[in-house]
């Protein structure tokens, strides 16, 4: 049995790998083009298992993922690969469309076209899990929460684009039969993230005393998960969810950014006291807002709970502690990632588009 995993050396995809090949007996394929946010580091784990494959390729390619199929004739597909920075996308969309749009596409096509091939009882068994976010459904007012109906209204150049892969997804389930899922998830946090993103920014410039930018007064709304959690549920999800239908996903930790940041700040001064002069909270500095920058994001995430028995097993504080924790570890991770083109400058100002 093989499990085809798109983006596994991304953040959350290499907790999907490490997950796969730490509890499953199964091939696990990992198809990565290796972009700025990614590194092999994350899975060096689990690389000299034997059930563990790297291809090195990009989902836009349709000659080499169609060769990847016909190799390794998965069971399962995880698609995770995408750009992912909202930031990014405001001042580089056209890579957004390319890869989230086109290549979801090329990757669907490839799909149906392995699919249409296979032995009806290994056709009934193949599974395509579209993993997306909550970041398609536009933004929440003070009240309620997103569920599996509500509707498309994305802000930002990548969540259009994730809306536009999830209604291909769906199309292709309409149109051809392929057997896929859908799940939109909330905030991702924990180890082995690229320091572009809230949390491991604020970590990182916490711990060198830089200042911590907080996009305008720091009350939007987050509704987090921690990354092990993320990868459970889509196993769950992937192996005994309902072809053709979405499942969100969340563990209901609502926070507002600044109050993340005081407790990024108040941990790092705690487990790390002499690395931050002066210490943490004062090195808060609220700056221009994100263009077109979602309120509240929140999550009802009963359907994943009912129908499939998911549970988080992390809370947030605990969660974030372990975060803040490695990274104090794991400096070595860090400085190779942030050894390319990203140094922690402000991105997302639309400045050249
Ligand atoms: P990430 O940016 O850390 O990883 C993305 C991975 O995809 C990288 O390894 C990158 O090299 C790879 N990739 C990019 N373009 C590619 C291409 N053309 N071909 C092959 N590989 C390519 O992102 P992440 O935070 O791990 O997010 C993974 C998925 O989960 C994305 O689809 C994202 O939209 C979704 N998601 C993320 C969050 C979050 O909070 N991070 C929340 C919900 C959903």
């Amino acid at each position: 049995m093989t499990y085809l995993v798109t983006g596994g050396a991304g953040f959350i995809g290499s907790a999907v790998v490490r997950e796969l090949v730490r509890t499953r007996s199964a091939y696990v394929v990992n198809v990565d083009k290796l972009t700025y946010a990614s590194t092999l580091a994350s899975v060096a784990s689990v690389a000299d298992d034997p059930n563990y494959h790297f291809e090195h390729a990009d989902i836009c390619d349709a000659a080499t993922i169609r060769n990847i199929f016909e190799q390794y004739e998965p069971r399962y597909v995880l698609h995770l690969a995408a750009e992912s920075h909202v930031d990014r996308s405001i001042d580089e969309p056209a890579a957004f469309v390319q890869t989230n749009v086109v290549g979801t596409a090329v990757l669907l096509a490839e799909a149906h076209r392995y699919w249409r091939s296979l032995a009806p009882e290994r056709a009934a068994r193949f599974r395509f899990l579209h993993v997306s976010t909550d970041e398609v459904f536009g933004s929440l007012g003070d009240g309620g929460f997103f569920t599996e109906r509500s509707m498309y209204d994305p802000s930002s150049p990548y969540s259009a684009s994730k809306a536009a892969a999830d209604h291909f997804v769906r199309a292709w389930h309409r149109t051809y039969g392929l057997p896929v899922i859908v799940s939109n998830c909330c905030n991702n946090y924990g180890p082995y993230q690229f320091p572009d993103k809230l949390i491991p920014l604020m970590i990182l410039n916490a711990l060198e005393g830089k200042p911590l930018p907080v996009y305008g007064r720091g009350e939007n709304v987050r509704d987090w998960l921690f990354v092990d959690d993320h990868a459970t549920a889509l196993l769950a999800i992937l192996e005994r969810g309902r072809v053709g239908h979405t499942y969100l996903v969340s563990a209901g930790a609502e926070r507002q950014n600044i109050d993340v940041v005081h407790a990024i700040c108040d941990m790092v001064d705690e487990l790390c006291p002499v690395s931050t002069q002066p210490a943490g909270r004062s090195l808060v500095r609220f700056v221009a807002d994100r263009p077109g920058h979602d309120l509240r994001y929140a999550i009802d995430a009963s359907k994943l709970r009912n129908e499939l028995g998911w549970l988080p097993a992390e809370g947030f504080d605990t969660g974030l502690r372990k975060t803040v924790q490695w990274y104090i570890e794991n400096q070595a991770w860090c400085e190779n990632v942030r050894s390319g083109r990203y140094r922690g400058e402000r991105l997302g100002l639309g400045v050249g588009v």
